[in-house]
């Protein structure tokens, strides 16, 4: 978990969603939902946010375009 660090900041960032998303039994499909999202970043350049569908992502603030 990456945030548990104790300079979490929140930004607000217009991303996707890459999680796997088996809604029928079927494990090849990706969520690909897309939208406006908090994200919660570490100093450490992780970042975590949870989709529309509720999934959790972890990713990077340089994933996210914020780069370094
Ligand atoms: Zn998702």
């Amino acid at each position: 978990m990456s945030t548990s660090g104790e300079a979490v900041r929140r930004y607000t960032v217009n991303t996707y969603c890459t999680a796997p998303f088996t809604p029928f039994g079927f494990d090849d499909l990706t969520c690909n939902w897309d939208g406006d999202v908090d994200v919660y970043a570490d100093s450490d350049g992780t970042a975590v946010f949870t989709c529309g569908n509720g999934h959790n992502n972890e990713t990077t603030m340089g994933d996210l375009g914020f780069g370094e």
